[in-house]
């Protein structure tokens, strides 16, 4: 397989295209949501494995404590990803590859629906802009 190396420029609208070129078998919509949800479950297991297996991170969770006078600007400071360490080479190319698998299926869930993943960035992008820090998704 020849690899590609990614041209920064390449857009999601090309990404998109390759997709829908690339997905024949699963057109169906209840393949492509099912596929979605197995993607974003293999890639929590990689993660997980990562963790259990691998041991190159570490999940060390407790409660988040959050001053009660902290401000929203303050508040990034307070809040852990619970997560020590830092993923290994091959633990960073498994998770890289359910992450492509997953984006795949979003891809064609996107194509499918007639919708545009540039138009669904650039809403994000805005969004995130207009909310700023007081975006508490
Ligand atoms: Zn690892």
């Amino acid at each position: 397989m020849k690899n590609i190396s990614l041209n920064k420029e390449m857009s999601l609208e090309e990404y998109q295209n390759k997709v829908k070129e690339q997905l024949l078998r699963h057109r169906s919509i209840l393949d492509i949501i099912t596929k979605n949800q197995e993607a974003a479950a293999r890639v929590n297991r990689a993660v997980a494995k990562a963790v259990t297996s691998c041991g190159c991170i570490e999940i060390h969770a407790l409660k988040q404590e959050i001053p009660e006078d902290v401000s929203l600007e303050e508040l990034a400071d307070y809040m852990s990803s619970h997560l020590y360490g830092s993923l290994c080479p091959h633990c960073a190319s498994i998770i890289k590859d359910e992450l492509g698998n997953q984006l795949f299926y979003i891809a064609g869930l996107a194509n499918v629906l007639d919708i545009n993943l540039n138009d669904v960035m650039e809403q994000e992008i805005n969004r995130m802009s207009t909310l700023g820090k007081y975006n508490l998704r």
